[in-house]
């Protein structure tokens, strides 16, 4: 496996077909995972991704890269584990080094009532596959020295859950071996094209339109992230999605090594440390919805003030870099994949602040959906029409900011 991986990639550009088999909106994670599964395990290759930018320019490429399955049900649990799997054999897969590295993830209760819920999210993980324990204040100190477990007098640790399979891997990377992986066995990749609009016949979706000019297939999937309802529309449909931004910042170096992810719902932030030594810190999304990129300074002293709470070396840092990315919110925190009412259209959405973790497992289930015409059983809980059947699977452990 190379180091200077992004020298390395070399993607082969095509000028636009008519028609292809499969057509993907979106070069993200997602679009990028679902046209390599597509390739890699049902060859079908005469698929091509249309990004509007850059590959990985959008949320994929703007996230604090956190993997995990410690979530709160039992569906999300079964499929976020796939994903954590699949992680760990990615880099082998695909023979390119995404600096993928487990660090396992505290997530810390300092209410009486958190420490029943982080207890609750310990037994619901190990029952369905994710391994989480509970663990007291002396074991958190152990496992991260750095942690005031007075909480700065006021934020107490009482305990936490410790989910050790807990990861982080360099997004770009994970973009750009997966849009190599795919194009090598065939699969075309457009950026700086467009959809403008989709093209249908009756209550079917036949192409796009694009800056281009118009392309066939006979299915148009939309992986747009935070545009998706947009897309949504120009298929007619309405979509329980609310965009927010989101944003993230980085530290300069912290010349010690730390190890683990720390997370803390009632302190609303999340921190861990690149493999250039920065703190990666992230937190709750902007309430206001919009489509707006701009990231602010509000964000970082409120942020800033409730990490140094819990980890004091922080303020010695200065901040570097800060950005935001607009996320597709779903309204119980889960994603919604699969089929629409409109024919020949299938999502992929509603990952909010929590979709880069599912990028291998949202990719082979969605290929595996359009190769195959059926819903994989690990995703139909996700389906689009659960809003419908008043079946909605709402999630307090897909972030811990909510
Ligand atoms: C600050 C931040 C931190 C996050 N942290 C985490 C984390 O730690 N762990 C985690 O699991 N998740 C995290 N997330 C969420 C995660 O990044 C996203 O859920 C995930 O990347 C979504 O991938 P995607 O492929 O659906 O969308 P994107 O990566 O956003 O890709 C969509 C693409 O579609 C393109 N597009 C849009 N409209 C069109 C059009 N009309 N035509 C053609 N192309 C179009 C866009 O340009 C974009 O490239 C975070 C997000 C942010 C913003």
């Amino acid at each position: 496996m190379n180091e200077f991986m992004e020298k390395k990639v070399k993607l082969k550009w095509y000028e636009p077909k008519q028609t292809y088999d499969v057509i993907i909106i979106g070069g993200g994670g997602h679009g990028l995972s679902t046209a390599y599964h597509l390739a890699t395990r049902h060859d079908i290759t005469n698929v091509a991704v249309l990004e509007r930018k850059y590959i990985g320019g959008g949320n994929s490429g703007r996230n604090t890269t956190v993997i995990r399955a410690n979530y709160g049900i039992p569906e999300a649990v079964k499929f976020y584990q796939r994903s954590v799997e699949l992680y760990q054999r990615l880099e082998e897969e695909t023979d390119r080094w995404m600096m993928h590295k487990q660090k396992g993830i505290l997530w810390m209760a300092h209410t009486e009532a958190h420490v029943r819920q982080e207890k609750a999210r310990a037994e619901v993980n190990t029952a369905f596959g994710a391994k989480t324990i509970y663990v007291t204040p002396k074991e958190i100190n152990e496992i991260a020295p750095e942690v005031d477990l007075t909480g700065g007098g006021k934020w107490p640790v009482l305990g936490a859950s410790y989910h050790p399979e807990a990861a982080t891997a360099r997004h770009d990377r994970v973009n750009w071996a997966l849009a190599e992986g795919a194009n090598k066995r065939g699969v075309y990749i457009h950026q700086r094209t467009e959809v403008i609009d989709l093209l249908k016949e009756g209550n079917r979706v036949i192409g796009v339109m694009t800056n281009h000019g118009p392309m066939y297939a006979k299915t148009v999937m939309s992986a747009v992230g935070g545009h998706v309802t947009r897309i949504a529309r120009m298929a007619g449909i309405r979509l329980p999605i609310r965009t927010h931004p989101l944003q993230a910042y980085v530290t300069n170096h912290y010349e010690l090594e730390f190890d683990p992810i720390v997370a803390s719902t009632s302190l609303l932030f999340y921190v861990s440390q690149t493999a250039r030594g920065e703190m990666l810190i992230g937190a709750e999304i902007d309430r206001q919805p919009s489509y707006n990129y701009r990231a602010g300074h509000h964000l970082i002293q409120t942020c800033s003030f409730r990490a140094i709470t819990l980890l004091p070396f922080l303020r010695h840092l200065r901040i570097l870099r800060q950005w935001t990315g607009v996320c597709d919110m779903s309204p119980d925190y889960s994603p919604i994949m699969g089929f629409t009412p409109v024919e020949g259209f299938v999502i992929t959405t509603g990952w909010g602040t929590w979709g880069f973790k599912a990028i291998p497992v949202g990719g082979e289930q969605m290929a595996e959906l359009i190769a195959t015409g059926r819903t994989p059983d690990l995703i139909a809980p996700f389906a689009l029409d659960r809003f419908k059947k008043d079946r909605t699977k709402a999630d307090r452990g897909s972030a811990g900011t909510h």
